[in-house]
């Protein structure tokens, strides 16, 4: 028999995701102040501009660059108490000190229900600063991704001051493709209210998204050059092949490769460096990219070119984990994995005596979690596919595909919601072409 959950053996419990939001304990809000002076006020500067007056509860929204972010924003809101909307794999084995820091689990990329009253609960009855990482994931090359499209009636319907935290320095001291090792780059947040609570009633929500969309924009390596930032680690492009995936001399997928300071293609044999000042140079002949973000959209334009041709589709045997609560990553063995235009994600795999497939469909997903070094699992790349109640880590066969697959899911979510808005915009010119014309025959 085929199901859309995997028949785990008896005793696992799935996590309940409707879990009433903890109050902040004043212990964890304290400690964490403490840790974070101990551990950033060395080289970390908090600007704050328009901040006048404000006071929690507000809605806070951040860029997310590493897992350092979480303290910057409990410094920055101090003295207030915080509750992070904070992802399930955050929570594991360690969910109920992630609660008692007044954490909300959620899965990435899904839709849950439960949110906006526990966020209201969080404004309005704990009278906390909430927030929030719209992003949901880490920045693979510095630059803000693409942020959900529900953002705007969210703040909307939560009716509170809105405070745009944007972070500097994290990403380039902790590149998300070699978080293990730390450059030194000193870290800076800027801290802006961007909307008043009168703002947020009086905008609609398309205006709302477009402010707050616009004051979270960053381009770290822009940032690094115009603060003149040098990274003088030898070591300082290793791991950035797992990013430019694609060479623009040959155009070869996935034979890119880093050594020290060197960026290289296996294929052709053309080589950058990555300079102190965080650009990109070809040791002989031809750059064409020297800004690593520039490089990273030509590839989402290919990308995007392979699913308007009809070309785009990704298919593997992956090696599946699934986290159904917060005590334990279990081992579901070999799987399928699909990803096209037609069907979205499909993990297709054998559990305990059963078939199972999950799937979820382009619509509704506007991005996805992936790693590059896995600190859970094990230190390799993964895809991260979630549903409302399940998580599935899945490990790729081949190495380096997992960039790709962020790019297209991005790009698969933008086709499918303008042929939607197509769709309405035609249904729409129908109805009126057909009031009009009765109308005309009266
Ligand atoms: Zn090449």
């Amino acid at each position: 028999m085929l199901s859309n959950k995997v028949n785990y053996k008896k005793g696992t419990k799935y996590r309940n995701m409707q879990k009433e939001p903890k109050k902040q304990l004043l212990a964890f809000k304290w400690l964490t102040k403490i840790v974070s002076d101990i551990t950033l006020h060395k080289r970390l500067k908090i600007k704050k501009v328009n901040m006048e007056g404000v006071k929690a509860p507000y809605f806070l929204l951040s860029n997310h660059m590493g897992f350092v972010d979480l303290e910057i924003n409990a410094l920055a809101a101090y003295p207030a108490r915080v509750s992070h909307i904070a992802t399930l794999e955050g929570h594991y084995r360690r969910s109920l000190l992630m609660e008692l820091d007044g954490c909300i689990g959620k899965r990435k990329f899904t839709t849950d229900p439960h949110l906006i009253p526990a966020c209201e609960k969080v404004l309005n009855k704990f009278g906390a600063v909430l927030t929030m990482y719209p992003e949901a994931r880490y920045s693979p090359i510095g630059t803000l991704a693409i942020l959900p499209s529900s953002l705007g009636q969210l703040i909307k319907r939560l009716k509170h001051d809105v405070v745009v935290l944007v972070h500097h320095g994290n990403y380039l001291h902790t590149p998300f493709w070699d978080w293990r090792r730390k450059r030194d780059v000193p870290l800076c947040s800027v801290m802006t209210r961007v909307l008043t609570k009168e703002q947020v009633e009086e905008l609609s929500a398309e205006e709302i998204q477009d402010t707050v969309t616009k004051a979270l924009w960053y381009d770290e390596y822009k940032y690094q050059k115009d603060n003149n930032i040098r990274i003088t680690e030898p070591y300082r492009a290793e791991g950035l092949h797992k990013v430019l995936y694609q060479c623009p001399i040959c155009k070869t997928e996935f034979k890119m490769y880093t050594e020290g300071a060197i960026l290289g293609c296996s294929e052709c044999g053309h080589k950058w460096e990555l300079t102190e000042i965080g650009e990109l140079k070809a040791i002989e002949g031809e750059t064409v990219f020297s800004h690593p973000p520039t490089w990273y959209e030509w590839q989402r334009a290919n990308v995007r070119k392979e699913i308007d041709e009809g070309r785009y589709s990704f298919t593997d045997e992956v090696d599946v984990f699934s986290l159904p609560n917060t005590n334990n990553f279990i081992d579901l063995g070999k799987a399928r994995l699909t990803h096209s235009m037609e069907t979205g994600f499909v993990i297709e795999g054998h559990y305990n005596g059963e078939d199972y497939k999950i799937s979820r469909p382009v619509a509704g997903m506007y991005g996805v979690h992936i790693e590059y070094d896995y600190c859970y699992i094990r230190p390799e790349e993964c895809v991260q596919i979630s549903t409302s109640d399940d998580t599935f880590v899945c490990f790729p066969s081949e190495k380096n595909q997992v960039t790709k697959l962020s790019i297209a899911t991005e790009e698969l979510y933008k086709v499918k919601t303008e042929e939607k808005r197509l769709k309405r915009l035609a249904r729409k010119l129908a109805k009126e072409s057909e009031t009009n014309g009765e109308t005309e025959n009266k």
